[in-house]
This record gives structure tokens, sequence and C-alpha cells, in this order.
């Protein structure tokens, strides 16, 4: 390419308010000469037409082109007024796609936000094919980020909302493990917020900050009970209809058949659970859906139950468990009221202390149970979905020790809808194109 504007080079490039004026191939990157496109331009305080003073080169990096890294040599003008009586002297002119003092275009910040955002790429791996450091791309990350996650029309129409903890450090031998609030928005199956801890205030002074408006249309809260949460909404979501949705209560109901378990091993063989031991080889199973159970799967379950639980408990546990579960499956509220008291009638009968201290639970919480029926089966599905989501940003992360970093990466990953130009197949099966 020769010394001067090149059209194709400078529309290929595509960079508002440049032109390319070299172009090289060097140890395998691009190096693209260029200048703006503003050849004439007015003092800044008097009018006067400028002269050109000086050049200064400026080096960034922008979006790869054809696979190879690309630099931009900047040819930067200082404009010099030429007016005597004008206190302006020089200048160096600015343009919107780079930044003074950049060490990317604003398109490749962009980029850059988008891929470790949206595609939960690695921040390394980012900054790698962009051939800058770490920080470089995590402060484009931050800045473009921050942008989209504040944008307040990002939280409209919220008809039902989602809460469950998920952890964010893994205990380590100084510290305990801890934990974070998701709020989803379960209809549109984002995530809405991330706040730090899992206790009544933490929700409480996110929803404190939400307007009446807002807080008036959630019609209703699907929730994990055994939290502080449900006390925080009473305030400001009191016209709310809270449930208490099967995942949560069949998690719950899983933990008893799992503590009823690890008694039944220790009473009966005097340790935990060992790999041959026959309970602790059924471990899963008992806590899998009967329906989903094999016939392979329900042999070893009968047969690792008669081999150890000879009171029956652990069985009896499981039998509860799968009462529980009926009242989710039921279809309509009397179906529903039936299989609850189904459920309660063998808790009371098996006298399994676990299971008592589950149905007590269900029965503190009958009324956001049975309400996962009246609200259509209003589901914390999607808090799962966005559980799922969140688990690949924190496996990209390495683990996360800085939680405004953490928030911003699952928001821009699950809580964001991104404008993105849907590239067409250019061969595919239909539609035919080409006669
Ligand atoms: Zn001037």
């Amino acid at each position: 390419m020769g010394q001067h504007g090149n059209g194709s080079g400078s529309i290929l490039l595509g960079l508002d308010g440049f032109e390319v004026t070299a172009a090289a191939v060097t140890d395998d990157e691009w190096r693209l000469g260029v200048q703006t496109t503003a050849t004439t331009v007015g003092c800044v305080a008097c009018g006067t037409q400028a002269r050109l003073h000086a050049r200064r080169t400026v080096r960034v990096r922008d979006l790869p082109i054809g696979g190879r890294p690309v630099v931009l040599c900047w040819r930067k003008r200082i404009w010099r007024c030429v007016e005597p009586a004008c206190a302006v002297k020089t200048w160096t002119e600015q343009q919107a796609a780079i930044r003074p003092r950049a060490v990317l275009t604003c398109r490749a910040r962009a980029e850059a936000c988008r891929r470790v955002g949206k595609d939960a790429h690695a921040v390394a791996a980012v900054a790698r094919d962009l051939g800058v450091g770490w920080a470089t791309v995590m402060r484009a990350v931050a800045d473009h980020g921050t942008q989209l996650v504040d944008d307040p029309a990002r939280l409209d129409g919220v008809a039902a909302l989602g809460l469950d903890e998920t952890s964010f450090l893994r205990a380590t031998r100084t510290a305990p493990t801890r934990y974070v609030t998701g709020l989803v928005d379960l209809e549109g199956g984002r995530l809405l917020d991330v706040v730090a801890d899992r206790t009544r205030a933490a929700v409480h002074g996110w929803l404190d900050a939400r307007s009446r408006d807002w807080l008036a249309q959630v019609a209703t809260v699907s929730l994990d009970p055994w939290r502080g949460y449900a006390s925080a909404l009473v305030a400001p979501l009191g016209h709310a209809t809270v449930v208490v949705d099967h995942f949560h209560a069949i998690k719950l109901a899983n933990a008893a058949v799992d503590q009823v378990r690890r008694r039944i091993q220790q009473a009966t063989l005097g340790h935990r659970g060992r790999k041959p031991d026959p309970l602790y080889r059924i471990r899963k199973l008992l806590l899998t859906a009967a329906e989903q159970l094999t016939s392979r799967g329900w042999v070893r379950l009968r047969a690792g139950l008669a081999a150890g639980d000879p009171t029956g408990e652990v069985a009896a546990a499981w039998q509860g468990k799968e009462q529980l579960r009926a009242v989710y499956a039921a279809v309509g509220m009397p179906a529903a009221r039936a299989a609850l008291q189904r459920f309660y009638r063998w808790a009371d009968g098996v006298g399994v202390a676990e299971l008592s201290r589950l149905a007590r639970t269900v029965l503190a919480w009958e009324a956001e149970i049975l309400a996962f029926h009246s609200t259509m089966g209003c589901s914390n599905g999607p808090t799962e979905a966005v559980n799922l989501l969140i688990k690949k940003v924190k496996r990209v992360g390495h683990g996360f020790r800085n939680f405004a970093n953490y928030r911003l990466r699952l928001l821009l990953h699950c809580g964001v809808r991104w404008q993105t130009h849907r590239t067409a197949r250019l061969r595919g099966r239909s539609p035919r194109l080409v006669a």
C-alpha cells in the first residue's frame, strides 16, 4: 500500500474518523499507519483556521484483521492557532474512537468486555488475543460493563422474583465458605443482581433501593425458605405471593434422607460411610426421584436397604421424601392438599426424628408450598439455570477474590441483554438464496 490515503484500506479498517495511510505486516502483526480525516479545523478558542504545527505518533491496539493482531500507528496532528491575540497556542487533536493515553481502541475495549462478559472467556485469554496486559482488559470490562449493568432499564418488568444462594468463595483453613444471594427474574430467566451475603439484611438492602412501582409489579417471589430471606420480604413485598418451589423443598427432604442414612451407617457399622458399605453405595440412588430409577437402580436400592437398613428408618425417610415430591407433582390444589396430608400422616406414623423435623418445617411453610399450585407452578427453575451459568463464570474466573469484580462478571454473563449483530450463514440448508 502506498504512502497516501487508501480508500479500500480505510473502508476495511472501518474506524470512524480515520483513514489508513500505510499498511505492513511485521512480526506477523498488521502495522497500520492512520490519521484522522480532519484536514481543516478551527481554533477551539477563536475559530480561526488552525495550521498544522507538528505530528506525534501514538500506538494503540485494535481488533485483529484476518486473524492477525493489529497495531494502529496514529500520526496525531498538533494544531497551532495563527491568531497572535489568541490565548490558545497549540493543541493535540482528539478522536472518540481512541481515547487519550489508551492502549486499546474503544471498539477493541468494547469487544474485550463482550468476550469476557457475554462469552465468559478468561480475561487472560482475551488479553493474549489482543496483545495487551490482563489489567488493560479488566479495566475495559469494568468501564464498558459498569455502564451496561448500571442501566436502570435492565431491571424493568419483573413480575416473578427468585432468590437463591450460591457460594462465592470456598472455605479455606482460616475462613468459612462465603455465600452470595442471587436475585433472578423468573420469567425472563436473567440475573437481576447479586448481593454479598445470604442474610435478611443483604436482601432487604437491595429491595429498599427499588422504587415503589418496581416492587408493586412483583406478584410472586420464589425462595429457599430455610434462609432468612422470607422475613426480608415482608415489608417491601408484603403484597406478593411467596412460593416455596419444589427444588428447595426437595433439597431439604434429600438432606433429611442423607441425615438418616449417616446415622444408621454410624449405628450399624460404627464408622462413617465407606465405599463398600451398603448404604453408602446407594447414597445417590436414595436421592434420585423414584420415577427416574431404572430397573437396575431399583434392584440395587432394595438390596442396599435390605443389607444396611435393619430398622427400616432409611426406607421410611426415602418414602417421606417421595411423598413430599408428590405434593409438587399433584395436579390442582385439592390433590396437592391430599398429598400433603398423606406426607404428614406418614411422618407421624414412622417416628423417624429427621423426618419429623422435616414435617414440622413443611407445616411452618405449608401456605408457601401450596402456593406453588395457586401460582401455576411458579418455579425457581430459571434460578437453577442461572446458577449453572454462575458456576461456569466461576470456573473461568478460577476463584474470584473481589466481590465487585465477581458481581460484574456474573451480571455481564447472565444479567445483560447484549445487542450483537447476528451473522448470517453464508452457506446453509435454508433458505435457498441462490437458484
Ligand atoms: Zn485561536
